[in-house]
């Protein structure tokens, strides 16, 4: 076996300890990826409980008055700094801790409800959206998820009020997309009472202001030569703990207060474990589950300001004796930034239910939410930017500033295109494990093989006959629930015909697997699309409202999405890869593949 091939091994086995130990319950999107439609977490439509809506409107209510109050996201752009008095009053209306239980201080909100906060925040200032994600959906959230009783009651409570400040310290040098490859060392005493942590980390939101960080260090594995990752709580006033630089000067986002900071021989005690020894990296992952699910509520606020400042200036500005609006080329962008917003929240929504519900395995649908609203974005600020014309390149209109604070979403909580390949390629074990089976035991066949093998190929077969049924209740949208699960169908087609005929090279095939989990996105946005219009349609009935109700922004979301899936499948077969990668091989000054 040559290196490249044993360090493939080693990181296949490593993926597959890390995200499949355990049997999980089928949930939407790898049902998608078997050719069903996983109903149950996506229909009816989620709505919060009516106690928790009315606590949820309160505090929604409260946040606005103080943002309307206290917030100048100029201000704080310019300054790049948010002011201590804008972090206290988030603390004093409970942002800071929402979803932190009330008996160690927050207010007891599921992540549907914690995802409306971030929304409203979204909407107005993405510096301060970004730092309350750092603090509360990533900071504190190893704490949250993995702290033992004792360690919450001791942090938990300053953490959730704001009087301290949290921040989330995975990336080094040498990891950033590859998060596995952290350097950072803590190396236990001989007592084994303490970890001695030594490295450097960058990049890190709060890192300077925050007075609790959860680091992810390599700890030696007891009883092996191996090592892994180990989440740990540190705090500044631990000697050794030196801040590198507190604010590295930055293009968007300049309010947060992002890092790099140095731990020389630092004494932790090992109390501070955060969830098991060696399981940091899983640790790190599901922390940032709930990251990607608030970055998609903090899109979705963005995507609607831009909306309305879009709206109103295209029915505003007049050129050639006409408001903008009356031209078809506005109109196209206007239509498609309604339909993104429409679609965006209904997909921050379902996410943030299937976390609240408890599914137990929702990393496909995080980062599918993750990269589908913050490609949408961009492309929604970059239309409203253009509706704007001239005066959005000015600093007196939001749009330059906006655009700014866009573009790190596309990088940060993993790149897009980490998790592009991601989605495809978890999306793809399942099946790919049956059709294993299914080709192991041709060449080996064994009476325990056999009894597997075909339960795998029923598996395949039902689900390559099959076109799934999509439930909606509304008379109208049958027509586009039909298209949907035919859609569907051929998506699993599509993938069953893609593992079948690459087999394991797939893996490095990052062109399919674009193609596949596009297609994936866009099954999962019509599907939220189509269940949230679904709801509001029953909802209308219900309440005795009989005329017709403006469903177009969603309808034209279905279209569309339609179209990019038909079009994500067909590039499958019809594609210039080959010249593509013959080009990039040469400008690279690779071989030729
Ligand atoms: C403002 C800001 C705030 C941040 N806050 C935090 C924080 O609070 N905590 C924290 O731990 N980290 C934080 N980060 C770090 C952030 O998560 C990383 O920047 C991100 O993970 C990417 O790592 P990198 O910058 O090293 O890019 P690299 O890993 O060098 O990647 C560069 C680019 O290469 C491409 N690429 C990389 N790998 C692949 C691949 N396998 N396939 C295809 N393309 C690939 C992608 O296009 C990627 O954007 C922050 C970063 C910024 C800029």
């Amino acid at each position: 076996m040559n290196k490249v091939e044993a360090q493939r091994q080693r990181e296949i086995q490593q993926a597959e300890e890390l995200l499949f130990a355990g049997p999980q319950a089928l949930g939407f999107a790898k049902g998608l990826f078997q050719g069903h439609f996983v109903a149950d977490w996506v229909m009816p439509y989620p709505r919060i409980p009516a106690a928790q809506q009315a606590e949820l409107d309160k505090s929604l209510a409260e946040l606005r008055q103080f943002l309307d109050e206290h917030l100048d996201p100029v201000e704080i752009d310019r300054q790049a700094d948010i002011p201590r008095e804008v972090i206290d009053g988030l603390g004093r209306v409970g942002v800071l801790g929402a979803t932190t239980p009330v008996e160690y201080g927050g207010r007891g909100f599921t992540q549907m409800a914690n995802c409306k906060l971030l929304e409203e925040i979204g909407t107005r200032c993405a510096s301060t959206s970004v730092f309350v994600n750092a603090h509360h959906s990533i900071g504190i959230r190893a704490l949250l998820l993995f702290g033992t009783h004792g360690q919450k009651q001791k942090w938990l409570p300053k953490l959730v009020n704001g009087e301290q400040l949290g921040a989330f310290a995975l990336t080094e040098r040498e990891a950033g997309s590859d998060a596995a490859n952290v350097q950072m060392e803590a190396r236990p005493t001989d007592d084994g009472a303490n970890f001695i942590l030594n490295g450097e980390k960058r990049y890190i939101t709060n890192a300077a202001i925050a007075q609790v960080l959860t680091v992810m260090a390599r700890t030696p594995m007891p009883g092996s030569d191996k090592t892994a990752i180990t989440a740990f709580l540190v705090t500044p006033d631990m000697p050794g703990f030196t801040i590198l630089e507190a604010r590295m000067p930055k293009m968007g986002i300049r309010g947060t207060a992002t890092g790099r900071f140095a731990l020389h021989d630092v004494k932790v005690p090992k109390e501070n474990i955060l969830g098991p020894m060696g399981k940091g990296l899983k640790v790190a992952l599901t922390v940032l589950d709930f990251g990607r699910t608030t970055f998609g509520a903090c899109c979705t606020g963005a995507a609607k300001t831009c909306l309305r400042l879009a709206i109103e200036h295209a029915n505003t500005r007049r050129q050639f004796n006409k408001t903008l609006g009356e031209f078809d080329l506005v109109k196209k962008k206007v239509a498609r930034m309604a339909a993104d917003a429409y679609a965006m929240e209904a997909m921050t929504t379902i996410t943030a239910s299937l976390i609240d519900r408890g599914l137990e395995d929702y990393m496909i649908e995080t980062a599918m939410l993750k990269v589908f609203t913050t490609e949408r974005l961009w492309e929604v600020i970059n239309d409203a930017f253009q509706i704007y014309g001239g005066s959005a390149y000015f600093v007196d209109l939001p749009l330059e500033r906006m655009l700014r604070d866009a573009r790190i979403n596309q990088i940060g909580e993993g790149s897009n295109e980490v998790l592009t390949s991601f989605i495809a390629l978890v999306g793809m074990r399942g099946p790919g494990m049956e059709f294993k089976e299914i080709y192991d035991t041709m060449m080996k066949p064994s009476r325990h093989r056999i009894g597997k093998a075909w339960i795998a190929g029923r598996n395949r077969l039902g689900a390559s006959i099959r076109i799934p049924d999509v439930p909606v209740q509304s008379e109208q949208l049958r027509p586009h629930a039909r298209q949907l699960g035919r859609l569907i169908w051929r998506f699993n087609f599509a993938v069953n015909r893609a593992l079948i005929t690459y087999r394991e090279p797939i893996l490095d095939m990052q062109l399919v697997q674009e193609r596949i989990a596009g297609a994936a996105m866009d099954l999962f946005a019509s599907t939220c699309v189509l269940s949230r219009q679904d709801a509001e349609i029953q909802f209308a009935r219900r309440n005795g409202d009989s005329g017709p109700t403006d469903h177009s922004a969603a309808d034209l979301f279905l279209r569309q999405s339609f179209r990019r899936i038909r079009r994500f499948l067909g590039g499958l077969k019809d594609n210039d890869d080959k010249s593509l990668l013959a080009a990039a091989n040469s400008i690279l000054g690779k071989p030729r593949s």
